[in-house]
């Protein structure tokens, strides 16, 4: 064997000289793309695999980028709150809502969700969760005396919506986490619709919040991701399953996430105003049959947004029913020129979904009743363009319907 000094050219290319750590920490969270850590030892490398020394050791289990968007939005809907909230990183919302139901669910437990869900978690409670013995309600209205009238001996988990999809009704989250409490079970509430800039569901006893980041926090339609955020001993049962069930929060999307948290109080505020102008004027409009908005006096839930809410914040989603059919509500989206038919909301630019065709397809006639979705009801997410723009669209297009 001859003696080899030096490296190869295909040695000097893998191992590359480490990139600088700077002394000054970077001002922005850099991306940690990288799927796994170096040890400068192999019992360093086991204590943090074993949770006897903190650290990093495979992007799966935890990423600091990812960590830096839980936090942040740990930080906010802990903002009020005297004890200290944590937050988990998910790959998307529904990664978000399945692990942290299977996390705290086995079979024989019983949960109850209110009726208006979103599809995904509506599947996940009624398809998934039963195939592995978990009971479910969907009781009816988010009111504590409907969700009290479900909850049974073995209730584990009552789910809401903040704000649901698509008629916009409110949960009463103090009443209802008392009910839960009081039986023995958590509350868990997705406040994707609402986020933390409308409601902390946390401040009104709610044990687990959840968002799809995918929506407000990120805000600019880019980056797919969700967070659940809670005290300590939740979110560290929740994160257990994270890692065994997978979906985990990637660095380059975690850095989206992350910066659209900065610009989130702006958004927001923007997002309310505008949403709350163009409801009051498709009010005001013949071809309208009603409106569905939190902020108008007239939402049945108005009075209990105004409680729980931030002061005139009501939210950027606004449903309008049409006269007609379900060709009605389709040909108001189709003369939208601004606005742009799309799934997803909670971004820079406003989207409309027609409810019966769309987002809650696989409803039949009658379960779109009991929902209260109207045949023709259209759901808008009122984006960041000029309130007068999106009030002279929908006006143009709703003429055009009369005719
Ligand atoms: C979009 C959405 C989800 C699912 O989030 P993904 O990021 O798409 O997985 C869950 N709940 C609500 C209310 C949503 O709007």
């Amino acid at each position: 064997m001859t003696r080899h000094t030096g490296r190869g050219p295909g040695t000097a290319a893998v191992h590359t000289p480490p990139a600088t750590v700077p002394a000054a920490p970077p001002f922005s969270p850099p991306v940690y793309r990288t799927s796994t850590f170096a040890f400068a030892t192999a019992g360093e490398y086991a204590d943090v695999l074993n949770g006897v020394e903190p650290g990093y050791s495979y992007s799966r289990i935890d990423n600091p980028t990812a960590d830096a968007f839980a936090a942040a939005v740990a930080a906010l809907e802990g903002a009020n709150l005297a004890t200290e909230v944590s937050g988990q990183p998910f790959a998307s919302g529904m990664a978000a809502i399945s692990t942290t139901a299977m996390a705290l669910l086995s079979a024989g437990d019983h949960v109850v969700c209110q009726s208006a869900l979103y599809g995904g978690t509506w599947s996940v409670f009624s398809r998934v969760l039963r195939r592995f013995g978990v009971e479910v309600t969907f009781a009816g209205a988010p009111d504590a005396e409907v969700i009290a009238a479900a909850i049974t001996p073995r209730t584990k988990l009552v789910w809401v919506e903040a704000i649901a999809n698509p008629t916009l009704v409110v949960a009463d989250l103090p009443g209802i986490a008392a009910v839960a409490h009081d039986a023995g079970a958590l509350l868990g509430c997705d406040a994707t619709f609402a986020s933390p800039m409308v409601v902390r569901p946390l401040e009104y006893g709610v044990d687990l919040v959840v968002h799809s980041a995918t929506k407000y926090l990120g805000g600019h339609s880019d980056a797919t991701g969700g967070v659940v955020c809670a005290r300590h001993e939740l979110t560290a049962a929740v994160r257990a399953l994270r890692i065994d069930l997978g979906g985990s929060l990637a660095p380059d999307e975690a850095f989206l996430l992350h910066r659209g948290i900065a610009t989130l109080p702006l958004r927001l505020a923007r997002h309310c105003q505008t949403a709350a102008a163009l409801a009051t004027a498709l009010a005001e409009h013949p071809a309208v049959a009603a409106v569905h908005y939190p902020g108008l006096p007239g939402h049945p839930h108005h009075a209990r947004a105004r409680e729980l809410f931030d002061p005139d914040r009501f939210g950027g989603m606004v449903t309008v029913d049409l006269y007609g059919d379900r060709s009605a509500g389709m040909a108001f989206c189709d003369a939208l020129a601004l606005a742009v038919p799309a799934a997803s909301l909670g971004g820079t630019h406003t989207l409309v979904s027609h409810a019966a065709s769309t987002t809650h397809r696989q409803f039949d006639d009658a379960s779109l009743a009991a929902a209260g979705i109207t045949p023709s009801q259209v759901r808008i997410s009122v984006g960041l363009e000029d309130a007068a723009d999106l009030i002279a669209d929908a006006a143009q297009a709703l003429d055009s319907l009369a005719r």
